[in-house]
């Protein structure tokens, strides 16, 4: 068998990356090892177009029963009547929904970038902003937060058919019942798109959005703790339909059916009530590192977390951009991602922020004690980081504390 040691050396390194860092990027996580070997499995070898017991190829009785219980155990997990588990990804689950719910040129209401909002919420370079007209809402300048009336007040001026409630850096809870009586008072579709929180909501830690909305998307891989991939959810028999058909033939051929294995077994761990306790940790871990670093001086975006992530205002706390931040953090195993804060001056390339979460160093074992610990760390290389022998010592106590954690036990 031929042997690409190319390959094999930087997954290698890859993987003592991902053990000798503290992973704070708000959408990433670690899966289980059950999860990351079905990716793996022969089921990347079998085609499947169509659906379970409805399919173009011969041979598809096994992969039947796999997605049967990928759709099964999502539909339970959510209290969702309807599910399509085959998106290869977020934005395909949006692009899937979209089409089933409105048609192109009609109009999109989503939250905007740099309050927080995804690409596939009606931004222009997206398909979502192309094929569809993207207008926005956003957060109030004052609370930093989502204002209902501000929102409805938008929804009546712009008349759009569609309004997108879901973000990928917005720290608090949303209000999905407002959302809807929103969406109702102007006649549009509600599409929640849960990808951030998915995790948090199967576990109750976040209020479900399934009763509110028309459509529900998510990605498999953050919070929710699954291999990559999306999924759509609904409880309307005639919407289901169309997301099927929007989805495959519409978007995608064949599914990947070794990554639908591995959202079932994703699936099956988040129903499991272990996942309950993960979630609330994940929630208390953010906010002991919102409150620690307050208590060292940072500014937390709209005073701090409801959920797993937030944003620091580092430009206000200690005159540096968030790229600056991200780039001095990366350069002691702190992996976090520079991020737009609402009515941010500074270009998406350089920021002032920086947005961190608590998902993947909670999958490691890390508790409120150890994430104030981080704090500190960040603080020193962030306040110091003109001093070599300072950074040298943050990166080590990085490898030391992440040294206790191990992500992969037999790998
Ligand atoms: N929706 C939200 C809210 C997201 O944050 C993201 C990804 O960051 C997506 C959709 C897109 O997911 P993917 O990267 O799998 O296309």
């Amino acid at each position: 068998m031929l042997k690409d040691t190319a390959v094999l050396e930087a997954i290698r390194l890859e993987q003592q990356r991902q053990e000798e860092h503290i992973e704070l990027i708000a959408s990433e996580n670690f899966v289980s090892e059950a999860i990351l070997r079905l990716q793996g499995s022969v089921l990347t070898n079998k085609y499947a177009e169509g659906y379970p017991g409805k399919r173009y190829y011969s041979g598809c009785e096994h992969v039947d029963v796999v997605e049967t219980l990928a759709i099964e155990r999502v539909k339970q997990l959510f209290h969702a009547q309807y599910a399509n588990v085959q998106p290869h990804s977020g934005s395909q689950a949006n692009m899937a929904a979209i089409r089933a719910l409105i048609k192109p040129g009609d109009k999109i209401l989503g939250l905007g970038l740099s309050d927080g909002g995804h690409l596939t919420h009606g931004y222009k370079l997206s398909f979502s902003g192309m094929d569809y007209v993207g207008t926005t809402y956003g957060v109030d300048r004052e609370t930093e937060t989502l204002n209902y009336d501000q929102i409805l007040e938008i929804a009546k001026r712009e008349q759009p058919q569609l309004i997108i409630a879901g973000a990928s850096a917005y720290p608090r809870v949303i209000d999905f019942q407002k959302f809807r009586e929103i969406a109702d008072a102007v006649g549009a579709k509600l599409l929640v798109d849960m990808a951030h929180i998915a995790g948090l909501i199967a576990a109750g830690v976040h209020p479900n959005p399934m009763p509110y909305a028309h459509a529900v998307t998510s990605t498999t891989h953050k919070t929710l703790r699954g291999p990559r991939g999306g999924i759509i959810l609904t409880n309307d028999p005639d919407l289901a339909k169309k997301i099927d058909k929007e989805v495959f033939p519409g978007i995608q051929g064949g599914p990947l059916m070794h990554v639908i294995a591995a959202k079932a077994t994703a699936f099956y761990e988040a129903l499991d009530p272990s996942f309950i306790t993960y979630q609330q940790q994940v929630v208390k871990n953010a906010q002991a590192l919102a409150n620690k670093l307050q208590s060292l001086g940072y500014r937390i975006v709209s005073g701090g977390t409801d959920n797993h992530l937030m944003l620091v205002d580092v430009k206000a706390s200690i005159g540096m951009t968030g790229k600056q931040a991200a780039d001095i953090l990366s350069s002691v195993n702190i992996t976090c991602n520079k991020n737009n804060i609402p009515f941010d001056p500074e270009k998406p390339m350089v920021t002032s922020g920086i947005r961190l979460g608590t998902p993947a160093v909670t999958t490691r074992g890390l508790i409120e004690s150890d994430i104030e610990q981080v704090a500190i760390l960040m603080d020193k290389a962030l306040r110091g980081y003109q001093n070599l022998e300072v950074l040298n010592e943050v990166k080590e106590s990085v490898i030391s504390l992440m040294n206790r954690f191990p992500i992969y036990q037999s790998l």
